[in-house]
């Protein structure tokens, strides 16, 4: 039974039961309208009370019902709305837990609302690329007023309903029992002769609707970066003030139509569940048997090493920061000081809270002050050697069952492990700079890593915010891996005559939020530098990219040393285009013999885009990934990949992968290309001559089994 029916001394109570949070699948829909009726047949009932279950009243639609178009299926949810606002007795929602979506638009429909003042309301359709599409952007507005509903509709956000408490929206809200609540109410409608209110009979006024409008509209495009769905939310809320009911309900119905179809909303509900799937690793179950993470210390207190701290001392966690000096055990920690200080000079943070969060972080030189820590972060500089010293001395200092990470970027973690006596306890953590703030964290399975180790990491992951994406060991993991080829088709792009401000701008006008050089400029030159110093060296026919070379030798490291790629003026983050950086890729030219020609704005597009694919799909025949989707995932949290695109595995897939390897095809004719890097993968050609796609979140022994992986933790790349 997906609703609970019972006649309470004339009150009809409906009460969904479609665990966890009452999505409104079609079966509850059935349920809910089959119970509407019973209540209104019913001679004896005179009032109906629509509730849920203490975690939700209803999360709203259930989007896995968007793929099979079971959504539209009868009763759709706009047509189950106006049943409930045109019932003839009076409809009470009673509200705890989360009321979101469609679920807030069911509550809309009733004629009352009576809410728990800690319930959740929302409407996130916008973060789906879509608008709510029961007659909630005309509902909403009239009883919050227009200014309210745009912000909530917009904006997507979560409030609480004690924050709407006093506003039309609800009748009561209540800090004890909505049921309570809603008993009560339906008493003081009894009294007066069980009266009905429509929401639809109210109008929403505003002094100045129309230039507030205008005002609302210019920050929501200037703030959309691309996005259409938030100013498409604000054309129907719009409608709701100079339209009727009837023509309002028709234009959220035509726009909720046009966006559902689009290429942005199918992108961003792929990353919707894409994420999900990330955090599902074939052989991990939730009995898998799981570690006990109370303590943490983290090595090193550089760049990583602060942010990691952080990370953990946000979520409430003990952490013990460990330096091999004083200096920088100080630097680190002035580091974090000032990040807490800043955020509550911006009023993001209370000053207690920051106060709380910065005692957290005990600094140490003594290795001993680990002992005590369930999980050890190693984040000191990227040399194997200091490595090897690090975790010689964590074996010995730890104590039995701790968990070892590295930080590692690109240093070969099965090598790590095998420093300690425990390498079924080690595992990389890879963070994103800065590591406080980036919501990505690749958790690096080494060949003998346990699987309670990695459950663990991966609930750990969860419990500080971050979206965790399973990599097996090569160099670069997953997200750096990628970006190699990508960045090498940036630097090959300028050789062959476009510029580096060409290059940034052609792929930000895709959506990325920053081109390779600007990106470069912002991560540090030098990084990169160091990186191809050893692939030199590891692979000595490589060829050498010597405009980048050349910045650096010249220490333009990017905005730390005021100029890289760009120049910066002090205290500023402007990319100013820099005559010396044109000169030096002149002569490089000239040293090549190089006829600079015009590259199309789509050409830089395409090679910088398919050279991710195509390592993309290296990466899934070598089962160093567990599915396409959590590539996509990776670029979409870690490396500013546009949202509205879905990754660049759903990407490609969309263009067709038989588009994809022509243009590479083509790529590859160029005299100057470099003939190994467009050698399409084995995987990219067999999904192409099936006409298909890379699977968006199939698992890696998927039914589908189009593909055969192995686990990940064993290839190493070159
Ligand atoms: P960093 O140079 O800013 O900091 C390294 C810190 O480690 C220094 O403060 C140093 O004093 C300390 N240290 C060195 N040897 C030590 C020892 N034996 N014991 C304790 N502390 C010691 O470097 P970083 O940028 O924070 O990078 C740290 C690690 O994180 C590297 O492995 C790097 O590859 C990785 N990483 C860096 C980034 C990034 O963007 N910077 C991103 C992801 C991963």
């Amino acid at each position: 039974m997906t609703v609970n029916y019972k006649n309470e001394s004339g009150i009809a109570w409906l009460t969904m039961n479609n665990p966890p949070l009452n999505a409104l699948s079609h079966a509850l829909r059935q349920g809910l309208l089959a119970a509407l009726d019973r209540a209104l047949a019913d001679p004896k009932v005179r009032a109906i009370v629509v509730t849920g279950s203490e975690r939700a009243f209803s999360s709203g639609a259930d989007i896995r019902e968007f793929a099979d178009g079971t959504f539209y299926a009868d009763p759709f949810l706009p047509a189950l709305v106006e049943a409930f606002e045109a019932a003839s007795k009076p409809v009470i929602a009673a509200i705890g837990g989360a009321c979101m979506g469609g679920g807030l638009e069911l509550a809309l429909g009733c004629h009352y609302r009576v809410a728990r003042g800690d319930a959740k309301i929302a409407f996130p359709e916008v973060k789906l690329g879509l608008i709510p599409g029961a007659q909630g952007t005309q509902r909403l507005p009239r009883l919050v007023g227009l200014e309210g509903a745009l912000n909530l509709i917009v904006s997507g956000a979560t409030v609480t309903a004690a924050t709407l408490a006093g506003t039309p929206l609800f009748d009561s809200v209540t800090n004890d029992s909505p049921a309570d609540a809603a008993r009560e109410f339906a008493r003081k409608l009894g009294k007066q002769g069980y009266p009905v209110r429509r929401v639809r009979d109210l109008a929403v006024t505003h002094p100045q609707a129309e230039a507030f409008l205008q005002f609302a509209r210019s920050g929501i495009n200037a703030a959309a970066r691309g996005l259409a769905a938030p100013g498409r939310a604000l054309e129907a809320v719009a409608a709701s003030v100079s339209q009727s009911f009837t023509d309002g309900i028709a234009t959220e119905r035509k726009i909720f139509s046009e966006l559902m179809a689009s290429s942005e909303s199918q992108a961003l509900r792929h990353a919707f569940f894409a994420e999900r799937a990330a955090s599902k690793v074939p052989g991990l179950t939730d009995k898998t048997p799981q570690r006990k993470i109370e303590r943490v210390a983290v090595v090193g207190a550089g760049t990583m090493g602060g942010g990691i701290a952080m990370s953990f001392a946000n979520a409430g966690l003990p952490v013990t920061l460990l330096e091999a000096r004083q200096e920088a055990l100080d630097r680190g920690i002035a580091g974090i000081r000032k990040f807490y200080e800043g955020a509550v000079a911006k009023g993001k943070l209370k000053a207690d809270e920051a106060r709380r969060r910065g005692e957290l972080i005990t600094p140490s030189l003594d290795y001993g002050a680990a002992a005590k820590a369930d999980l050890i972060i190693e984040a000191v500089f990227e040399d194997i050697e200091i490595k090897k010293a690090v975790f010689r001395e964590l074996d010995r200092v730890a104590k039995r069952g701790a968990i070892l990470a590295s930080n590692t970027s690109t240093l070969d973690v099965d090598v790590i492990a095998g420093f300690t006596k425990r390498p079924g306890d080690v595992l990389g953590l890879h963070f994103f700079s800065p590591a406080n703030v980036m919501r990505l964290l690749e958790v690096v399975r080494a060949k003998k890593t346990r699987p309670d180790v990695l459950a663990t990491a991966m609930s750990v992951a969860r419990r500080i915010g971050k979206t965790a994406v399973v990599s097996g060991v090569c160099d670069g993991f997953i997200g750096n891996r990628m970006l190699d080829p990508y960045a090498q088709q940036a630097l090959l792009m300028l050789e062959e005559g476009a510029s580096p401000q060409q290059v940034d701008r052609a792929i930000e006008g895709f959506g990325f939020a920053m081109g390779p050089f600007r990106m470069s400029d912002l991560a540090g030159n030098d990084i990169s530098w160091h990186i191809r110093k050893r692939h030199y060296a590891e692979h000595p026919k490589m060829r050498h990219m010597r405009i980048a070379d050349r910045i650096c030798e010249l220490g333009r490291f990017g905005q730390k040393t005021g100029m890289g790629w760009y120049r910066y003026e002090a205290g500023k983050r402007d990319a100013i285009p820099d005559p010396v950086v044109d000169a030096i890729i002149d002569e490089e030219r000239e040293a090549l013999g190089m006829n600079a020609r015009r590259l199309p704005d789509a050409e830089i597009v395409d090679r910088l885009l398919y050279s991710l694919v195509n390592e993309g799909a290296k990466i899934l025949e070598e089962g160093i990934a567990l599915r396409a989707s959590d590539l996509d995932v990776v670029y979409l949290t870690g490396y500013g990949f546009p949202l509205q695109r879905g990754g660049p595995m759903f990407h490609a897939s969309q263009v067709g992968l038989g588009q994809v390897l022509r243009r590479m095809k083509q790529f590859a004719s160029n005299p100057h290309a470099e003939p190994a890097s467009w050698k399409p993968a084995k995987l990219l050609l067999r999904l192409a001559t099936a006409g298909r796609g890379f699977d968006d979140s199939a698992p890696a022994a998927g039914p589908r089994g189009t593909r055969t992986r192995k686990r990940p933790g064993g290839k190493r790349r070159g």
